[in-house]
């Protein structure tokens, strides 16, 4: 593959063989002068990682320039790795998982199978638009979609193959990315490393902490299930009915009631509606999410990483609110009272907001 490939798929496992090639150690790329613009640029990939939650595309010219933007992906993933901080491993998996999917979307289906092939899935085009992939694999990828389109008895099996469309397989291969990802973060990484990034660590980690801050600051007043988005609402109801709701559904729940103020006890509560509720696997979970046995308060996911994994359900009017990006948002603007006193006033914010507005400021 060349290096143009490279840098926009950095991933692929050619990537490893092509800087053997090349002759860069990584004593030089940690420590030498010569390095610092790639420094500096794998810092900046992971700022975008967590900030806007996708890796910008760069104009690349020169070879210098590509050769960059690989090596970027080099360094990111070792200042990640630095900081062991399981929700930016997560944020950051995410980012290059959903930026591979976009830039497969403009290449060709034979590319984007060789890609499925290359991250592990028995993937052979069936014409010259479609491809199909074996049963197992499309399972496996398609897991957290909750969707009726994705529901494999929603499928054309055909001898326990599924065909799929190049974006359905590109979509499929974000799952399978992500997943990769997360699992060879973070990476074994001595002190000198630790050392000489210490002030890109510092400032990643500030900017994790400023995030989670953001939520924790804010007061949710009594918690109120008239004011939950209608994702949280779903998944509530899914637990309730035993419905299998998928691992991300589980951790986004948990950690959103606790996040507006519900103790673990009450939130354990909650999990034994399901038929399936196991109290001390529950509570295991629980206090790992909550960060009473990990260490770690995990923030619920935005809406868009709600909507990738195919638990954002039945949107209303206030989640299609442009600034509308996080859950814990419309839990928050469903909770403040109208500003305009006036009856006109009142029913305009209703209208917007939705009824349980003007009701839940008493809690449940
Ligand atoms: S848009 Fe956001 S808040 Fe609304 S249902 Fe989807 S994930 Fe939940």
């Amino acid at each position: 593959m060349n290096l143009r490939t490279l840098a926009r798929y950095p991933l692929l496992p050619e990537t490893s063989a092509y800087l053997k090639g090349i002759g860069i150690s990584l004593d030089s790329l940690v420590n030498h002068a010569a390095y610092e613009q790639v420094r500096h640029a794998g810092r900046r990939r992971v700022m975008e990682a967590l900030v806007d939650g996708h890796i910008n595309e760069y104009s690349m010219v020169s070879e210098a320039d590509l050769l960059v933007e690989l090596l970027s992906y080099v360094v990111a993933r070792i200042i990640v790795s630095c900081t062991a901080d399981e929700h930016l491993i997560q944020r950051y998996a995410l980012a290059e998982a959903i930026t591979t999917q976009k830039r497969l979307e403009s290449e060709k289906l034979d590319f984007v199978i060789e890609m499925a092939v290359l991250m592990g899935m028995d993937a052979v085009a069936i014409n010259a638009t479609e491809t199909s992939i074996h049963f197992t694999d499309y399972l496996r990828h398609s897991s957290d979609m909750r969707s009726e389109e994705w529901k494999l008895n929603n499928q054309e099996l055909d001898r326990g193959r599924v065909p799929v469309s190049k974006d359905r397989l590109a979509r499929l291969l974000q799952h399978a990315i992500k997943d990769s990802i997360e699992a060879e973060l973070p990476l074994p990484v001595n002190d000198d490393i630790i050392a000489a990034f210490k002030n890109s660590i510092d400032l990643v980690i500030e900017e994790v902490a400023r995030r989670k801050a953001r939520f924790e600051e804010e007061s949710y007043g009594r918690v109120s299930f008239l004011r939950l988005p209608p994702c949280m609402k779903k998944l509530l109801d899914m637990m309730k009915k035993g419905q299998n709701v998928p691992h991300v559904g589980r951790f986004a729940l948990t950690s959103f009631l606790h996040i507006i103020g519900m103790t673990n006890d009450d939130i354990v509560t909650v999990f034994s509606s399901s038929p399936d509720f196991k109290e001390q696997l529950a509570r295991y979970q629980i206090d790992h999410i909550t960060g009473k046995t990990s260490g770690v308060e995990y923030l619920p996911p935005e809406c868009s990483t709600m909507r990738t994994h195919g638990v954002c359900f039945d949107p209303d009017s206030l989640c299609k609110k442009k600034w509308l990006n996080h859950p814990l948002t419309y839990y928050r603007v469903k909770g403040k009272k109208p500003r305009n006193k006036s009856k006109a006033g009142e029913k305009a914010v209703n209208k917007e907001s939705g009824q349980e507005n003007s009701t839940s400021s008493g809690g449940q």
